[in-house]
Parts: structure tokens; C-alpha cells; sequence
């Protein structure tokens, strides 16, 4: 099958958009990811895939934790230079959760501990353990199509 079909298959399938962080060595990098998604909630579990290319595969293997940053409609800017977009390099602010590396603005930040892994074809499956989670107001980023989006409107459904 073809590459391009598989990936806008996939587009049609709306996402929020996340930065992984991590630190290693006192050092803080940060990935760009929208392959995301909650678990379990006894015990609470989130899953996050990463490419066997990023280097943010050897930093989570490293470190055995990361951060996952949910990204709202104002973080385009660095949604796109944690996925390498930007040709000019940035310095980023990081703030911190007990010690978890975070992104300030974020709609929620959730620290994790890696659980379990699991290899899959050309991606690693993270299994996260979370350890705190800190959340902030705002609307979310949105991935579509291979582009990003916000909320047209403001939903007053309720779960
Ligand atoms: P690098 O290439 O080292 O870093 C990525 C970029 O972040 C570089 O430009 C670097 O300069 C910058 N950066 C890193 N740390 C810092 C720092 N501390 N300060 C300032 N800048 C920094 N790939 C996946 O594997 N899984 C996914 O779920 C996924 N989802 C994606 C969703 C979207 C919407 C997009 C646009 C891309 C997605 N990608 C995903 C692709 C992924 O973001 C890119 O392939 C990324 O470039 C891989 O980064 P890397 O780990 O190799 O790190
Ligand atoms: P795109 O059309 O490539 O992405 C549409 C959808 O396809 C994504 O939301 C994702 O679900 C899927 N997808 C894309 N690349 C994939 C990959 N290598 N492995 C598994 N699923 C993948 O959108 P785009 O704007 O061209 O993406 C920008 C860059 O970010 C591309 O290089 C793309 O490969 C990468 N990306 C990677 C992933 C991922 O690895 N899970 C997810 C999104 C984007």
C-alpha cells in the first residue's frame, strides 16, 4: 500500500497535538507528537509512539521518563519546532512538575514514569505511568488533514 493513502487515511482522524519532553542529563529536549491517547485510569496509564528516527527514542530509553505536553491554539510556533519546521532555532523557557520538565502554556502537563515499551513495526510504544499532572485554561491546537486547526465554536456538550 501506498505511503501517501496510509498517512491521509490517518489525517482524517482529528488529534490534539502534544510536545514530549524529557530530560537527560540535565539536559531538555523536546519532540513534537500527536500520537497520543489515555490508557487506563486504575492504574493511570497513558501511551505515546515514537519513530525509530527521533532522537527523542534514545532520550525516553535514557531518562525512563517524559512529559506530555497538550498544546493550546496559541502554541503552533513551537508545535512546529519540536517537529524540526522551523529553519531558525529557538530558545525555549521550560518550566518544571517535581523535577518533570514542562511547557508553560500547556494545557496540561503530565509527568510519567516509561511502564513498559514495546517495539511495533517502525514506531516504540511508551507505556507512561503518570506521576502528576498540572493543568491550565485555554482552547486546544488541533492537527487535521495534515494541518493544524482550532475550535471553530465553543462546545457546551457535556460528557
Ligand atoms: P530533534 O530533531 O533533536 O528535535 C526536534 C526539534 O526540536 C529540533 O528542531 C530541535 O531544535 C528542537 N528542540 C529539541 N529540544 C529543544 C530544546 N531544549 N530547546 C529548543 N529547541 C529544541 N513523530 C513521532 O515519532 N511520533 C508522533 O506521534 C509524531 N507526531 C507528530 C505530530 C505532528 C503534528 C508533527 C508536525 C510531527 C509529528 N512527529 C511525530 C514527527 C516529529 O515531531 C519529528 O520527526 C521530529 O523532528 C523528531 O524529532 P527528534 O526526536 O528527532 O528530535
Ligand atoms: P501527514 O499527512 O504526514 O500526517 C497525517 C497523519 O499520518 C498523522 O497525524 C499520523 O497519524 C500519520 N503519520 C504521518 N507520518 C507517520 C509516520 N511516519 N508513522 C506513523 N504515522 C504517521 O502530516 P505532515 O504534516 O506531512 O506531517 C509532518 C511530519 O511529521 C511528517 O514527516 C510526518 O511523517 C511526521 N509525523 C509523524 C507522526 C508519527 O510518527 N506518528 C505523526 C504525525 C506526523
Amino acid at each position: 500500500m501506498d505511503d501517501r493513502l496510509f498517512r491521509n487515511a490517518m489525517g482524517k482522524f482529528a488529534t490534539g497535538v502534544t510536545v514530549i519532553t524529557t530530560n537527560v542529563n540535565d539536559t531538555i529536549h523536546g519532540m513534537t507528537a500527536n500520537a497520543f491517547m489515555s490508557v487506563s485510569l486504575n492504574p493511570k496509564l497513558v501511551v505515546i509512539s515514537i519513530g525509530e528516527k527521533a532522537s527523542m527514542l534514545e532520550h525516553i530509553k535514557q531518562s525512563g521518563t517524559f512529559t506530555v505536553n497538550i498544546l493550546s491554539a496559541q502554541q503552533q510556533e513551537l508545535s512546529m519546532l519540536f517537529a524540526g519546521q522551523l529553519k531558525e532555532k529557538r530558545e525555549v523557557q521550560f518550566s518544571d512538575l517535581q523535577g518533570a520538565p514542562t511547557i508553560e502554556g500547556a494545557l496540561a502537563q503530565i509527568s510519567c514514569e516509561v511502564a513498559s515499551t514495546y517495539v511495533e513495526g517502525d514506531h516504540t510504544l511508551f507505556i507512561g505511568s503518570v506521576k502528576d499532572i498540572q493543568l491550565e485554561e485555554g482552547e486546544p491546537l488541533l492537527f487535521f488533514n495534515g494541518r493544524y486547526g482550532s475550535l471553530a465554536v465553543e462546545t457546551t456538550m457535556q460528557a
